[in-house]
């Protein structure tokens, strides 16, 4: 596996790629793997022959009051893990050759971006199809996957991508749970061992709202109070819990296919997000 540290190295490597007739699948990802991440490399494999993986702690679509200074890192342990699953490339730029000092440009999705994460966490979306954009030009990817987990981002990434008559096919992954239910997440390793225990409510608010809805209940209102009441149980703050369509994002009365729970809670100072679309198999 090689290790490329510069955006005009990669191009290079791409290029040469490219003139050979290969196709370039991409896994972006802030690093500190667990296996949600390895299994978007696993697909990007499988999608295409040659596969580059981004590491970036992209400073941009972090806030100022979040945890862009302590984000988990292992730089060594990434690279054996990436190297295991077949990765070609792992592109580690710094953030000064990401955003030289006279950057100026921001790409921004409107709309889909206003609500949900969009708004407790102002300004991440623009960070976040800002250096996936960039990441795009450097490593021009025929597909990109991302993780389900991140819902609302592959929603914006998706309109972004159809907006601009970009050539990348975006692949969803599902999300990738440990045995108990919680979703992986770099951010796992903030918990404690009772916070990780009161994390479980999340999981136990998607499996009542999938009972519910396999029973024919689809009325948004109430659901959202009993969802809203199981996380109530444990000692967590809410940020926003939400029935909403999985394309438009907009909030669904009446719950129909298409349907998604999306929840971002605060246990302690870990902000944990979860989402299920409540009328697919899983
Ligand atoms: P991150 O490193 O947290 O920015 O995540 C990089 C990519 O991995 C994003 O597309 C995430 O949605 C995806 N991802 C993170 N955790 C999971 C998970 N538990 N299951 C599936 N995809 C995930």
């Amino acid at each position: 596996m090689e290790i490329i540290r510069t955006p005009a190295e990669m191009t290079v490597w791409a290029n040469k790629a490219l003139a050979a007739g290969q196709t370039i699948g991409l896994v972006p990802t802030m690093g500190f793997f667990h296996e949600g991440h390895l299994c978007l490399m696993r697909k990007a494999r499988e999608k295409s022959e040659r596969t580059v993986v981004s590491l970036f702690v992209n400073p941009i679509q972090f806030g100022a009051n979040e945890d862009l200074g302590r984000y988990p890192r292992d730089f060594a342990r990434d690279c054996q893990l990436a190297e295991g699953e077949g990765v070609d490339v792992l592109f580690a730029p710094e953030a000064q050759a990401m955003y030289p000092s006279e950057a100026s440009t921001r790409v921004i999705v409107s709309g889909l971006t206003d609500e949900l994460c969009g708004a407790s966490r102002p300004g991440h979306f623009a960070g976040v199809t800002t250096v996936v954009a960039k990441l795009f030009h450097i490593i021009k990817p025929h597909c990109a996957v991302f993780g389900r987990k991140d819902f609302q981002q592959l929603a914006v990434v998706t309109r972004m991508v159809a907006d601009l008559n970009w050539d990348v096919e975006i692949i969803g992954h599902p999300i990738v749970r440990e045995a108990d239910g919680l979703a992986m997440s770099s951010r796992n390793t903030y918990l404690s061992v009772l916070e990780r225990q009161s994390a479980l409510c999340l999981f136990r608010a998607i499996a009542h709202a999938r009972r519910r809805v396999r029973t024919g209940f689809v009325e948004a209102k109430v659901l959202l109070q009993e969802v809203g009441e199981l996380l109530q149980q444990e000692a967590v703050t809410i940020e926003y819990v939400s029935l909403v369509d999985q394309a438009s994002l907009q909030p669904q009365a009446v719950l129909r296919k298409g349907a998604v729970l999306v929840m971002a809670i605060k246990i302690g100072a870990t902000r944990l997000i979860d989402n299920d679309n409540l009328f697919e198999e899983n």
